[in-house]
């Protein structure tokens, strides 16, 4: 049995003082506020549960401070993730991602979805394990310390009515059945999640759409939504409907769906995320960073669908910067305060986007619920004066100012370091070794 004592910690009761919580086999079996340490393990500062990252492509870090000099687009910047994608090995992407995911852990993420699309070898051909790249995203967040929910992503065509180009070989299975054929010979565990993706409607075909919805229909479902005006305009051009109107008809929202980006809605694509209960899962960081848009986060919620949030490209990884850029975004486009509070920001990054990728049972510092624990310190230069409260941590914190994290019961970061890597060499030697 491991315990750890925390100053102030956030229950899901709200903020709590002096709380005593005990750990056995990775899971909470006892949370007790108002207690005294004892020999427990000390953490100060607030006391979070751990944060979800709940849409990633880890290996777009590579392209960090590399594209920011040229005036363009998405799909100009596309074109530099497309030279990165085109150089990895299962080497040099295990390295990469391994080195990622141990800066979101020390960011106080400890469960990733990872959207996975780059499958196969230059060509399309197939390596001797037709997962070797998969398997390398596993064993990346497993020696980095976090939990993965593997997102694996059907991706067969360029566009709507277009061939793949070279790079874009990589990515496909050939059709969607082919793709569930691979998919199925992944294995999950206690730290792995397998769930399903489709790209978009840009990658898959409507027609292919509904397999990949109903291969693993207990699994996590994902896919990239609306992102951009032009894939909107493809879309309607060719089928006469909206992106979304194309999943609902599809059968692809739902419980556990989550439309990634959702940024440019009709209202009625908002009433269907809404009444389906399909998460909405927000990436404000790239989004800004990508020129795309800024989606209507408040219209979604009050029509019913759930706020998720990931950092995706991984221009910045820091879900504080994330959650409060909801918030500040819906400001900038309705010229008015006060739309999301801290709370709802905070169920987001933590118990919310944890079920969003498939694991239900994290995410909440409660009896029985897996063992994660995010100290941010609130005496920083940047939180100092702030009040100590969830809004200082929502609004003020970074992630730099994430000192211990506790994964299962493991403390991996302790007073800002990984216990077992270092992640800035690691950035830069796995980044030097992709990149001209
Ligand atoms: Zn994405």
């Amino acid at each position: 049995m491991t315990s750890y004592w925390c100053s102030t910690a956030l229950l899901p009761s709200g903020p709590a003082e002096r709380v005593l919580v005990t750990v056995e086999d990775g899971r909470f079996t006892s949370v007790e506020p108002n207690a005294d340490p004892g020999d427990a393990n000390v953490l100060t500062g607030l006391v979070l549960p751990g944060l979800a990252n709940c849409h990633s492509h880890a290996f777009h870090r590579a392209l960090r401070g590399r594209t920011q000099t040229e005036r363009g687009t998405f799909w100009t910047w596309r074109e530099q993730m497309y030279a990165v994608a085109a150089a990895l090995t299962p080497d040099t992407y295990y390295a990469l991602c391994r080195a990622v995911y141990g800066e979101m852990l020390l960011a106080g993420i400890t469960a990733v979805g990872e959207f996975h699309y780059l499958h196969h070898a230059p060509g399309g051909r197939r390596y001797d394990d037709p997962n070797a790249m998969g398997a390398a995203l596993i064993a990346a967040a497993g020696d980095a310390g976090i939990r993965i929910a593997l997102l694996d992503t059907c991706y067969v065509a360029g566009g709507i009515d277009q061939g793949l180009n070279h790079v874009q070989q990589r990515f496909s299975d050939g059709d969607a059945a082919a793709w569930a054929t691979r998919v199925s010979l992944l294995d999950g565990a206690d730290d792995v999640v397998i769930g399903a993706a489709a790209h978009s409607v840009r990658g898959v075909p409507q027609d292919q759409l509904g397999a990949v919805a109903s291969a693993f229909p207990d699994a996590p479902l994902h896919i990239h939504l609306s992102e951009q005006v032009a894939e909107n305009a493809a879309c309607l051009e060719a089928y006469g409907r909206t992106p979304a109107q194309i999943l609902d008809e599809t059968g692809f929202l739902g419980g556990r769906t989550s439309a990634v980006h959702a940024t440019h809605l009709t209202d009625v694509d908002v009433g269907l995320l809404g009444s389906s209960a399909t998460y909405s899962c927000f990436c404000p960081t790239t989004e800004r960073d990508l020129a795309d848009g800024i989606g209507p986060s408040v219209a979604l919620r009050d029509a019913g669908s759930p706020l998720t949030l990931g950092s995706d490209s991984h221009a910045v990884i820091d879900l504080f910067e994330e959650m409060r850029a909801v918030e500040l975004n819906e400001r900038l486009a309705s010229q008015e305060r006060g739309h999301w509070s801290a709370p709802e920001l905070l169920r987001a990054a933590t118990v919310g986007g944890h079920q969003s990728i498939g694991f239900p049972d994290a995410g909440a510092l409660e009896v029985g619920a897996r063992a994660d624990l995010v100290a941010v310190q609130l005496d920083s230069v940047r939180t100092s004066g702030t009040g100590g409260t969830v809004e200082s941590a929502v609004f003020a914190a970074s992630a730099a100012d994430v000192r211990d994290v506790v994964v299962s019961g493991r403390h991996l970061v302790a007073d800002g370091k990984h216990a077992a890597m270092d992640v800035a060499a690691e950035l830069a030697t796995s980044i030097a070794a992709v990149t001209r």
